[in-house]
């Protein structure tokens, strides 16, 4: 196999954390959710920092995020007004926000938050630009140590 144009061999020591999916109404999303997943959903929470309502259902090896605007001036209100409800970011858990923030930034990366900001359930979090990533939004999530 010709790696040479890849920077390493190893996989990344990113995990995919969770799928982030923006809705209007977090109620009716968790019943319709729960029941795609024949799960309970946990970790219902208002992240004021970010104007969202937030809620997870998990899967073996990630987890769902539903979130909700808590008012029509935050960014998922004007997400789902201009594209309707649906996929929001993917997630990735990272080991070393900070040194990964600073090394995307020196490859031009278009960073939304160049300095992590408080997420939920008490981890750091940091979006890179859709711009930067082929249309995705990219969220980078760490425990905060
Ligand atoms: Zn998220």
């Amino acid at each position: 196999m010709n790696q040479s144009t890849t920077s390493s061999s190893l996989p990344s020591n990113w995990q995919i954390d969770h799928i982030g999916i923006a809705v209007n109404s977090l109620d009716t999303a968790l019943v319709r959710y729960e029941t795609l997943l024949a799960t309970q959903h946990y970790g219902r929470e208002k992240v004021n920092s970010q104007g969202v309502e937030v809620a997870f259902l998990d899967t073996p090896t990630s987890r769902i995020e539903l979130l909700a605007p808590l008012d029509p001036e935050s960014i998922v209100a004007k997400f789902i007004s201009k594209r309707g409800e649906g996929m929001h970011h993917t997630a990735f858990l990272v080991p070393d926000i900070h040194g990964e923030l600073d090394r995307l930034k020196s490859l031009d990366w278009e960073l939304i938050h160049p300095k992590p900001i408080s997420g939920a359930h008490g981890k750091w979090v940091a979006f890179l630009h859709p711009k930067s990533a082929h249309g995705v939004l990219i969220e980078l999530c760490a425990y905060k140590t």
